[in-house]
Protein backbone atom coordinates (compact mmCIF):
# COMPACT_ATOMS: atom_id res chain seq x y z
CA UNK A 1 0.00 0.00 0.00
CA UNK A 2 1.24 3.30 -1.03
CA UNK A 3 1.67 5.08 2.88
CA UNK A 4 2.39 8.44 3.72
CA UNK A 5 4.09 8.81 7.74
CA UNK A 6 4.11 12.30 8.39
CA UNK A 7 6.27 13.64 11.18
CA UNK A 8 9.52 11.39 11.37
CA UNK A 9 11.09 12.10 15.05
CA UNK A 10 10.86 8.97 17.71
CA UNK A 11 7.43 7.70 16.65
CA UNK A 12 7.03 8.14 12.57
CA UNK A 13 10.62 7.50 11.75
CA UNK A 14 10.38 4.06 13.16
CA UNK A 15 6.93 4.36 11.69
CA UNK A 16 7.52 4.77 8.21
CA UNK A 17 11.02 2.20 8.73
CA UNK A 18 8.72 -0.23 9.64
CA UNK A 19 5.78 -0.26 7.65
CA UNK A 20 8.39 -0.52 4.55
CA UNK A 21 10.37 -3.44 6.15
CA UNK A 22 6.68 -4.96 5.91
CA UNK A 23 6.24 -4.26 1.98
CA UNK A 24 4.43 -1.07 1.96
CA UNK A 25 5.80 1.34 -0.21
CA UNK A 26 6.23 4.76 2.28
CA UNK A 27 6.57 8.29 1.91
CA UNK A 28 8.16 9.91 5.15
CA UNK A 29 7.33 13.28 5.51
CA UNK A 30 8.76 16.13 8.13
CA UNK A 31 9.39 19.90 7.97
CA UNK A 32 13.11 19.46 9.05
CA UNK A 33 15.09 19.45 6.75
CA UNK A 34 17.83 18.07 8.32
CA UNK A 35 16.50 15.36 10.06
CA UNK A 36 14.87 14.11 6.26
CA UNK A 37 18.63 14.64 5.05
CA UNK A 38 19.75 12.38 8.01
CA UNK A 39 17.20 9.62 7.20
CA UNK A 40 17.54 9.80 3.67
CA UNK A 41 21.21 8.78 4.35
CA UNK A 42 19.74 5.63 6.32
CA UNK A 43 21.25 7.56 9.67
CA UNK A 44 18.52 7.71 12.52
CA UNK A 45 18.77 11.17 14.18
CA UNK A 46 18.21 10.27 17.31
CA UNK A 47 19.19 6.62 19.45
CA UNK A 48 16.82 3.83 19.05
CA UNK A 49 18.39 0.06 18.59
CA UNK A 50 17.57 -1.97 15.98
CA UNK A 51 16.61 1.36 13.67
CA UNK A 52 19.35 1.63 11.31
CA UNK A 53 19.04 -1.88 10.41
CA UNK A 54 15.51 -1.59 9.54
CA UNK A 55 16.17 1.89 7.77
CA UNK A 56 18.99 0.81 5.48
CA UNK A 57 17.26 -2.13 4.31
CA UNK A 58 14.07 -0.17 3.78
CA UNK A 59 16.04 2.66 2.38
CA UNK A 60 17.65 -0.30 0.00
CA UNK A 61 14.48 -1.77 -1.06
CA UNK A 62 13.69 1.11 -2.58
CA UNK A 63 9.80 1.29 -0.88
CA UNK A 64 11.38 4.07 1.86
CA UNK A 65 12.04 7.73 0.69
CA UNK A 66 11.53 10.83 2.42
CA UNK A 67 10.23 14.11 1.69
CA UNK A 68 9.89 17.98 3.00
CA UNK A 69 6.81 18.36 0.92
CA UNK A 70 3.12 17.79 1.53
CA UNK A 71 1.82 18.33 -1.45
CA UNK A 72 4.43 15.32 -2.70
CA UNK A 73 2.44 13.23 0.48
CA UNK A 74 -0.87 14.52 -1.06
CA UNK A 75 0.06 12.63 -4.56
CA UNK A 76 1.76 9.88 -2.83
CA UNK A 77 -0.41 8.33 -0.21
CA UNK A 78 -3.65 6.41 0.11
CA UNK A 79 -3.15 5.97 3.43
CA UNK A 80 -1.97 8.76 5.56
CA UNK A 81 -0.10 8.99 9.19
CA UNK A 82 0.09 11.81 11.34
CA UNK A 83 2.99 11.53 13.78
CA UNK A 84 3.56 14.73 14.38
CA UNK A 85 4.71 15.67 18.32
CA UNK A 86 1.40 17.00 20.63
CA UNK A 87 3.55 18.51 23.17
CA UNK A 88 2.17 21.13 26.65
CA UNK A 89 0.72 24.16 25.50
CA UNK A 90 2.79 26.54 27.26
CA UNK A 91 0.93 27.97 29.70
CA UNK A 92 -1.35 25.52 30.23
CA UNK A 93 -1.94 22.10 31.20
CA UNK A 94 -3.56 21.04 27.85
CA UNK A 95 -2.09 19.21 24.81
CA UNK A 96 -0.84 21.85 21.88
CA UNK A 97 -2.55 20.52 19.06
CA UNK A 98 -0.54 22.88 16.54
CA UNK A 99 1.26 20.61 14.61
CA UNK A 100 -1.56 18.31 13.63
CA UNK A 101 -3.80 21.05 12.47
CA UNK A 102 -0.72 22.19 10.24
CA UNK A 103 -0.63 18.95 8.85
CA UNK A 104 -4.19 18.98 8.07
CA UNK A 105 -4.12 22.24 6.66
CA UNK A 106 -0.79 21.60 4.65
CA UNK A 107 -1.99 18.15 3.24
CA UNK A 108 -6.01 18.39 2.75
CA UNK A 109 -6.11 21.15 0.04
CA UNK A 110 -3.69 19.48 -2.54
CA UNK A 111 -5.21 15.49 -2.50
CA UNK A 112 -5.88 14.40 -5.59
CA UNK A 113 -8.01 11.31 -4.52
CA UNK A 114 -10.20 10.31 -1.89
CA UNK A 115 -7.87 8.68 0.98
CA UNK A 116 -7.60 7.83 4.47
CA UNK A 117 -5.90 9.74 7.18
CA UNK A 118 -4.50 8.09 10.54
CA UNK A 119 -3.96 9.60 13.46
CA UNK A 120 -1.08 8.48 15.33
CA UNK A 121 -0.05 11.13 17.95
CA UNK A 122 -1.87 11.10 21.12
CA UNK A 123 -4.05 13.72 21.30
CA UNK A 124 -7.33 14.55 23.76
CA UNK A 125 -10.42 12.49 23.03
CA UNK A 126 -12.67 14.36 20.47
CA UNK A 127 -9.91 15.18 18.22
CA UNK A 128 -10.92 13.00 15.31
CA UNK A 129 -14.37 14.36 15.37
CA UNK A 130 -12.38 18.46 15.24
CA UNK A 131 -10.33 17.31 12.49
CA UNK A 132 -13.33 15.64 10.29
CA UNK A 133 -14.71 18.79 10.45
CA UNK A 134 -11.80 20.94 9.59
CA UNK A 135 -10.91 18.70 6.42
CA UNK A 136 -14.48 18.93 5.30
CA UNK A 137 -13.74 22.18 4.61
CA UNK A 138 -10.01 21.92 3.49
CA UNK A 139 -10.61 19.21 0.85
CA UNK A 140 -10.81 20.10 -2.78
CA UNK A 141 -14.41 19.05 -4.69
CA UNK A 142 -15.39 15.38 -5.10
CA UNK A 143 -12.20 14.26 -2.56
CA UNK A 144 -13.51 12.69 1.15
CA UNK A 145 -10.70 12.24 3.36
CA UNK A 146 -12.25 10.19 6.19
CA UNK A 147 -10.13 10.58 9.48
CA UNK A 148 -9.29 7.61 11.78
CA UNK A 149 -7.26 7.17 14.92
CA UNK A 150 -4.77 4.52 15.51
CA UNK A 151 -2.94 5.48 18.87
CA UNK A 152 0.67 4.02 19.50
CA UNK A 153 2.11 2.17 22.38
CA UNK A 154 5.62 2.10 21.50
CA UNK A 155 8.33 2.41 23.69
CA UNK A 156 11.27 4.04 23.16
CA UNK A 157 14.06 1.65 23.43
CA UNK A 158 12.05 -0.99 22.18
CA UNK A 159 10.36 1.14 19.70
CA UNK A 160 11.37 -1.52 16.39
CA UNK A 161 10.46 -4.47 18.04
CA UNK A 162 6.88 -2.59 19.41
CA UNK A 163 6.31 -1.48 15.90
CA UNK A 164 6.45 -4.79 14.29
CA UNK A 165 4.83 -6.87 17.33
CA UNK A 166 2.65 -4.62 18.76
CA UNK A 167 0.91 -6.30 22.22
CA UNK A 168 -1.87 -4.73 20.84
CA UNK A 169 -3.32 -2.27 17.70
CA UNK A 170 -6.45 0.03 18.24
CA UNK A 171 -8.54 1.39 15.43
CA UNK A 172 -10.95 3.84 16.00
CA UNK A 173 -13.26 3.84 12.66
CA UNK A 174 -16.61 5.17 11.51
CA UNK A 175 -16.94 3.02 9.00
CA UNK A 176 -16.40 -0.59 7.84
CA UNK A 177 -14.21 0.66 4.89
CA UNK A 178 -11.67 2.57 6.95
CA UNK A 179 -11.74 -0.40 9.35
CA UNK A 180 -10.41 -2.85 6.16
CA UNK A 181 -8.04 -0.32 5.10
CA UNK A 182 -6.29 -0.71 8.40
CA UNK A 183 -6.64 -3.95 8.19
CA UNK A 184 -4.84 -4.21 4.78
CA UNK A 185 -1.93 -1.79 6.36
CA UNK A 186 -1.69 -4.26 9.50
CA UNK A 187 -2.42 -7.22 7.43
CA UNK A 188 1.29 -9.10 8.57
CA UNK A 189 0.57 -8.37 12.16
CA UNK A 190 -2.66 -10.17 12.34
CA UNK A 191 -1.88 -12.74 10.76
CA UNK A 192 0.57 -13.42 13.51
CA UNK A 193 -1.98 -13.32 15.83
CA UNK A 194 -1.73 -9.58 17.04
CA UNK A 195 -5.22 -8.54 19.11
CA UNK A 196 -6.83 -6.26 16.77
CA UNK A 197 -9.26 -3.92 18.68
CA UNK A 198 -11.71 -1.93 16.28
CA UNK A 199 -13.88 1.04 17.76
CA UNK A 200 -15.14 4.07 17.24
CA UNK A 201 -12.12 6.90 17.70
CA UNK A 202 -13.64 8.74 21.00
CA UNK A 203 -12.75 5.03 22.69
CA UNK A 204 -8.87 4.68 20.57
CA UNK A 205 -8.11 8.17 21.58
CA UNK A 206 -8.88 7.48 25.04
CA UNK A 207 -7.32 4.39 25.21
CA UNK A 208 -3.95 5.77 24.67
CA UNK A 209 -4.05 8.41 27.70
CA UNK A 210 -5.70 5.85 29.75
CA UNK A 211 -2.98 3.20 29.39
CA UNK A 212 -0.27 6.07 30.55
CA UNK A 213 -2.40 7.30 32.57
CA UNK A 214 -2.82 3.64 34.66
CA UNK A 215 1.48 3.45 34.19
CA UNK A 216 1.97 6.82 35.97
CA UNK A 217 0.13 6.43 38.69
CA UNK A 218 1.41 2.87 39.17
CA UNK A 219 4.67 4.22 39.24
CA UNK A 220 3.17 7.08 41.76
CA UNK A 221 1.84 4.57 43.71
CA UNK A 222 5.04 2.63 44.55
CA UNK A 223 7.00 6.15 44.90
CA UNK A 224 4.45 7.35 47.64
CA UNK A 225 5.02 4.02 49.52
CA UNK A 226 8.33 5.07 49.47
CA UNK A 227 7.82 7.83 51.19
CA UNK A 228 5.53 6.06 53.75
CA UNK A 229 8.69 3.30 53.92
CA UNK A 230 11.00 6.15 54.54
CA UNK A 231 9.30 7.55 57.88
CA UNK A 232 7.98 3.93 58.75
CA UNK A 233 12.07 2.59 58.30
CA UNK A 234 10.37 0.18 56.07
CA UNK A 235 11.83 -1.37 52.50
CA UNK A 236 9.93 -0.44 49.40
CA UNK A 237 11.84 -3.47 47.48
CA UNK A 238 10.46 -6.13 49.49
CA UNK A 239 6.91 -4.40 49.35
CA UNK A 240 7.08 -4.02 45.98
CA UNK A 241 8.18 -7.75 45.36
CA UNK A 242 5.49 -9.10 47.85
CA UNK A 243 3.22 -6.77 46.02
CA UNK A 244 3.76 -7.93 42.60
CA UNK A 245 3.18 -12.18 43.49
CA UNK A 246 -0.33 -10.90 43.48
CA UNK A 247 -0.51 -11.61 40.04
CA UNK A 248 -3.60 -9.05 40.13
CA UNK A 249 -1.22 -6.33 40.66
CA UNK A 250 2.12 -7.82 39.03
CA UNK A 251 5.50 -6.46 39.23
CA UNK A 252 6.25 -4.75 36.66
CA UNK A 253 6.13 -0.90 36.47
CA UNK A 254 6.46 -1.26 40.57
CA UNK A 255 10.04 -0.15 40.72
CA UNK A 256 10.30 2.68 43.31
CA UNK A 257 13.04 5.33 42.81
CA UNK A 258 13.03 8.86 40.53
CA UNK A 259 9.85 8.68 38.85
CA UNK A 260 8.62 8.84 35.11
CA UNK A 261 9.58 11.73 32.73
CA UNK A 262 9.94 11.98 28.80
CA UNK A 263 8.34 13.17 26.51
CA UNK A 264 4.50 11.42 26.80
CA UNK A 265 3.54 10.05 30.33
CA UNK A 266 3.91 13.76 31.98
CA UNK A 267 2.13 15.87 29.57
CA UNK A 268 -0.22 12.70 28.46
CA UNK A 269 -1.69 12.65 32.03
CA UNK A 270 -1.84 16.52 32.13
CA UNK A 271 -3.80 16.84 28.90
CA UNK A 272 -6.03 13.96 30.21
CA UNK A 273 -7.17 16.46 33.34
CA UNK A 274 -7.56 19.25 30.66
CA UNK A 275 -9.77 17.45 28.61
CA UNK A 276 -11.31 16.23 31.21
CA UNK A 277 -12.06 19.50 32.75
CA UNK A 278 -13.32 20.60 29.44
CA UNK A 279 -15.54 17.67 29.40
CA UNK A 280 -16.81 18.58 33.04
CA UNK A 281 -15.57 15.67 34.21
CA UNK A 282 -12.67 16.55 35.96
CA UNK A 283 -13.08 15.08 39.53
CA UNK A 284 -12.62 11.60 38.10
CA UNK A 285 -9.30 12.19 36.75
CA UNK A 286 -8.47 14.27 39.44
CA UNK A 287 -6.12 12.29 40.97
CA UNK A 288 -3.86 12.25 38.07
CA UNK A 289 -2.52 15.77 39.79
CA UNK A 290 -1.81 13.60 42.78
CA UNK A 291 0.08 11.24 40.82
CA UNK A 292 2.15 14.12 38.80
CA UNK A 293 2.67 15.73 42.36
CA UNK A 294 4.26 12.58 43.53
CA UNK A 295 6.13 12.27 40.77
CA UNK A 296 7.91 15.69 40.58
CA UNK A 297 8.28 15.46 44.64
CA UNK A 298 10.54 12.75 43.72
CA UNK A 299 13.16 14.76 42.17
CA UNK A 300 13.10 17.05 44.96
CA UNK A 301 13.81 14.26 47.89
CA UNK A 302 16.38 13.08 45.72
CA UNK A 303 18.28 16.74 45.69
CA UNK A 304 17.49 17.03 49.38
CA UNK A 305 19.06 13.08 50.04
CA UNK A 306 22.13 14.58 47.79
CA UNK A 307 22.10 17.78 49.93
CA UNK A 308 21.97 15.65 53.19
CA UNK A 309 24.75 13.69 51.71
CA UNK A 310 27.39 15.84 51.12
CA UNK A 311 26.54 17.30 54.78
CA UNK A 312 23.64 20.13 54.32
CA UNK A 313 25.29 22.48 51.31
CA UNK A 314 25.75 21.61 47.88
CA UNK A 315 27.84 24.41 47.02
CA UNK A 316 31.27 24.18 45.30
CA UNK A 317 30.62 20.19 46.06
CA UNK A 318 31.90 17.83 43.25
CA UNK A 319 28.77 15.68 42.07
CA UNK A 320 28.52 13.21 39.50
CA UNK A 321 25.25 12.24 37.74
CA UNK A 322 25.10 9.00 36.27
CA UNK A 323 22.16 9.10 33.62
CA UNK A 324 20.60 11.92 31.77
CA UNK A 325 18.06 10.48 29.84
CA UNK A 326 14.94 9.89 30.95
CA UNK A 327 15.05 6.68 30.42
CA UNK A 328 18.06 3.84 29.13
CA UNK A 329 18.04 2.58 25.77
CA UNK A 330 17.08 6.16 24.57
CA UNK A 331 18.64 9.52 24.12
CA UNK A 332 15.50 11.57 24.54
CA UNK A 333 16.20 13.89 27.76
CA UNK A 334 12.69 15.61 27.08
CA UNK A 335 11.51 15.76 30.78
CA UNK A 336 14.33 13.37 32.14
CA UNK A 337 14.36 13.21 36.05
CA UNK A 338 18.02 12.80 36.09
CA UNK A 339 18.63 16.16 34.07
CA UNK A 340 16.32 17.78 36.15
CA UNK A 341 17.74 16.42 39.06
CA UNK A 342 21.47 17.39 37.83
CA UNK A 343 20.32 20.84 37.12
CA UNK A 344 18.83 21.41 40.51
CA UNK A 345 22.37 20.12 41.95
CA UNK A 346 24.05 23.02 40.09
CA UNK A 347 21.59 25.77 40.73
CA UNK A 348 22.21 24.89 44.43
CA UNK A 349 26.14 25.46 43.74
CA UNK A 350 27.17 22.13 43.07
CA UNK A 351 30.15 21.38 40.83
CA UNK A 352 28.03 18.42 38.65
CA UNK A 353 28.83 16.31 35.99
CA UNK A 354 27.32 13.97 33.31
CA UNK A 355 27.48 10.94 32.25
CA UNK A 356 25.27 9.40 29.74
CA UNK A 357 25.97 6.74 27.38
CA UNK A 358 24.07 7.95 24.54
CA UNK A 359 22.21 10.94 25.50
CA UNK A 360 25.14 13.50 26.12
CA UNK A 361 24.43 15.32 22.54
CA UNK A 362 20.81 16.42 23.51
CA UNK A 363 21.67 16.83 27.51
CA UNK A 364 24.15 19.58 26.68
CA UNK A 365 21.60 21.09 23.75
CA UNK A 366 19.62 20.82 26.61
CA UNK A 367 21.46 22.28 29.79
CA UNK A 368 24.29 23.87 28.01
CA UNK A 369 25.54 24.63 31.50
CA UNK A 370 25.96 21.52 32.79
CA UNK A 371 29.04 19.89 32.53
CA UNK A 372 28.50 16.57 30.25
CA UNK A 373 30.21 14.20 27.66
CA UNK A 374 33.20 12.79 29.84
CA UNK A 375 33.60 8.72 29.97
CA UNK A 376 32.61 7.42 33.01
CA UNK A 377 35.92 6.79 35.31
CA UNK A 378 36.82 10.69 34.38
CA UNK A 379 33.43 12.26 35.57
CA UNK A 380 33.42 10.15 38.31
CA UNK A 381 37.08 11.47 38.95
CA UNK A 382 37.21 12.87 42.82
CA UNK A 383 33.47 13.02 42.91
CA UNK A 384 32.00 13.79 46.45
CA UNK A 385 29.09 12.06 45.49
CA UNK A 386 27.67 9.87 42.75
CA UNK A 387 24.39 9.46 41.98
CA UNK A 388 22.55 6.57 39.80
CA UNK A 389 19.39 8.27 37.98
CA UNK A 390 19.34 6.54 34.64
CA UNK A 391 19.44 2.83 35.04
CA UNK A 392 21.43 1.76 31.65
CA UNK A 393 22.20 -1.36 31.55
CA UNK A 394 25.93 -0.75 32.08
CA UNK A 395 26.10 1.63 34.88
CA UNK A 396 24.26 -2.35 36.76
CA UNK A 397 28.15 -3.99 35.15
CA UNK A 398 30.09 -1.29 37.08
CA UNK A 399 32.93 -2.52 39.23
CA UNK A 400 32.53 -0.48 42.67
CA UNK A 401 35.62 -1.21 43.77
CA UNK A 402 37.91 0.49 40.39
CA UNK A 403 35.02 3.16 40.62
CA UNK A 404 36.01 3.71 45.05
CA UNK A 405 39.22 4.00 43.57
CA UNK A 406 38.52 7.44 41.76
CA UNK A 407 36.50 8.96 43.61
CA UNK A 408 37.00 11.49 46.90
CA UNK A 409 34.04 9.77 48.67
CA UNK A 410 32.57 6.59 47.70
CA UNK A 411 29.09 7.40 48.46
CA UNK A 412 26.34 6.34 46.24
CA UNK A 413 22.43 7.39 45.56
CA UNK A 414 20.92 5.07 43.84
CA UNK A 415 18.05 6.59 42.53
CA UNK A 416 16.63 4.13 41.08
CA UNK A 417 16.92 1.31 42.89
CA UNK A 418 18.77 -0.81 40.48
CA UNK A 419 22.19 -1.37 41.78
CA UNK A 420 23.44 -4.68 43.70
CA UNK A 421 23.77 -2.31 46.95
CA UNK A 422 25.45 -5.69 48.91
CA UNK A 423 28.55 -5.74 46.01
CA UNK A 424 28.88 -1.73 46.19
CA UNK A 425 29.14 -1.71 50.39
CA UNK A 426 31.10 -4.69 49.79
CA UNK A 427 33.01 -2.16 47.90
CA UNK A 428 33.04 0.06 50.43
CA UNK A 429 30.35 2.95 49.34
CA UNK A 430 27.63 4.05 51.59
CA UNK A 431 24.48 3.31 49.64
CA UNK A 432 21.69 5.60 49.76
CA UNK A 433 17.87 5.01 48.31
CA UNK A 434 14.68 6.29 48.59
CA UNK A 435 12.44 4.23 50.45
CA UNK A 436 14.89 1.97 51.66
CA UNK A 437 16.43 1.17 55.08
CA UNK A 438 20.21 1.76 54.46
CA UNK A 439 22.02 -0.12 56.97
CA UNK A 440 23.91 -2.95 55.82
CA UNK A 441 21.42 -5.42 57.32
CA UNK A 442 18.29 -4.09 55.55
CA UNK A 443 15.46 -6.84 55.60
CA UNK A 444 15.09 -7.15 51.61
CA UNK A 445 18.77 -8.26 52.14
CA UNK A 446 18.55 -10.83 53.95
CA UNK A 447 18.00 -14.35 52.42
CA UNK A 448 15.18 -15.86 52.59
CA UNK A 449 14.90 -19.84 53.61
CA UNK A 450 13.17 -20.41 50.20
CA UNK A 451 16.18 -19.17 47.82
CA UNK A 452 18.56 -21.92 48.03
CA UNK A 453 15.48 -24.36 46.84
CA UNK A 454 14.77 -21.45 44.39
CA UNK A 455 18.42 -21.99 43.20
CA UNK A 456 18.34 -25.30 42.64
CA UNK A 457 15.36 -25.34 40.55
CA UNK A 458 16.14 -22.24 38.42
CA UNK A 459 19.39 -20.75 39.36
CA UNK A 460 18.15 -17.39 40.29
CA UNK A 461 19.70 -13.83 38.98
CA UNK A 462 22.70 -12.86 40.46
CA UNK A 463 22.50 -9.18 41.80
CA UNK A 464 24.04 -7.81 38.69
CA UNK A 465 21.81 -9.60 36.43
CA UNK A 466 18.73 -8.37 38.24
CA UNK A 467 20.35 -4.35 37.97
CA UNK A 468 20.75 -5.43 34.07
CA UNK A 469 16.89 -7.33 34.13
CA UNK A 470 15.30 -4.18 35.84
CA UNK A 471 17.10 -1.90 33.14
CA UNK A 472 15.52 -3.61 30.08
CA UNK A 473 12.45 -3.52 31.85
CA UNK A 474 12.23 0.39 32.50
CA UNK A 475 9.67 1.54 34.68
CA UNK A 476 9.98 5.04 33.35
CA UNK A 477 9.30 3.38 30.35
CA UNK A 478 6.42 4.47 28.93
CA UNK A 479 5.36 5.29 25.48
P1 LIG B 1 9.05 14.08 18.07
O1 LIG B 1 9.13 15.48 18.55
O2 LIG B 1 10.24 13.19 18.17
O3 LIG B 1 8.63 14.07 16.54
C1 LIG B 1 7.68 14.93 15.99
C2 LIG B 1 8.13 15.25 14.56
O4 LIG B 1 7.09 15.94 13.88
C3 LIG B 1 9.37 16.14 14.51
O5 LIG B 1 10.36 15.52 13.70
C4 LIG B 1 8.85 17.43 13.87
O6 LIG B 1 9.83 18.09 13.08
C5 LIG B 1 7.71 16.90 13.03
N1 LIG B 1 6.73 17.91 12.64
C6 LIG B 1 6.22 18.93 13.37
N2 LIG B 1 5.34 19.62 12.62
C7 LIG B 1 5.28 19.03 11.41
C8 LIG B 1 4.54 19.28 10.22
N3 LIG B 1 3.67 20.29 10.15
N4 LIG B 1 4.74 18.48 9.17
C9 LIG B 1 5.61 17.45 9.23
N5 LIG B 1 6.34 17.16 10.33
C10 LIG B 1 6.17 17.95 11.40
O7 LIG B 1 7.82 13.44 18.83
P2 LIG B 1 7.52 11.88 19.09
O8 LIG B 1 8.15 11.44 20.34
O9 LIG B 1 7.79 11.12 17.85
O10 LIG B 1 5.95 11.94 19.36
C11 LIG B 1 5.02 12.16 18.34
C12 LIG B 1 3.64 11.83 18.86
O11 LIG B 1 3.59 10.43 19.16
C13 LIG B 1 3.24 12.52 20.15
O12 LIG B 1 1.87 12.75 20.15
C14 LIG B 1 3.58 11.49 21.22
O13 LIG B 1 2.83 11.68 22.39
C15 LIG B 1 3.20 10.23 20.50
N6 LIG B 1 3.89 9.03 20.96
C16 LIG B 1 5.22 9.07 21.17
C17 LIG B 1 5.87 7.91 21.60
C18 LIG B 1 7.34 7.93 21.94
O14 LIG B 1 7.79 6.98 22.59
N7 LIG B 1 8.10 8.93 21.56
C19 LIG B 1 5.15 6.73 21.78
C20 LIG B 1 3.78 6.72 21.50
C21 LIG B 1 3.15 7.89 21.10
Amino acid sequence: MRLTVIGTGYLGAVHAACMAAIGHDVLGVDVDAEKIRTLSEGRPPFYEPGLDDVLTTALASGRLRFTTSLREAAAHGEVHFICVGTPQRPGSQAADLRYVDAVVDGLVPHLPASCLVVGKSTVPVGTTARLTARIAGLAPAGVRAEVAWNPEFLREGFAVEDTLRPDRLVAGVTSQEADETLRRVYAVMLEEGVPYISTDPNTAELVKVAANSFLATKISFINAMAEVCDAAGADVVTLADALGHDTRIGRRFLNAGLGFGGGCLPKDIRAFTARAQELGVGPAVEFLDQVDEINQRQRARTVALARQMVGGDLAGRRVTVLGATFKPNSDDVRDSPALAVATALHQQGADVRVHDPEGTANARRARPELDCGADLLTACQDAELVLHLTEWGEYGEVDPAELARVVRRPVLIDGRNALPHDSWRAAGWTVKALGRPSGPDRPSEVRTTREPLRAKIASPATEPARAVALAAASPAGGS
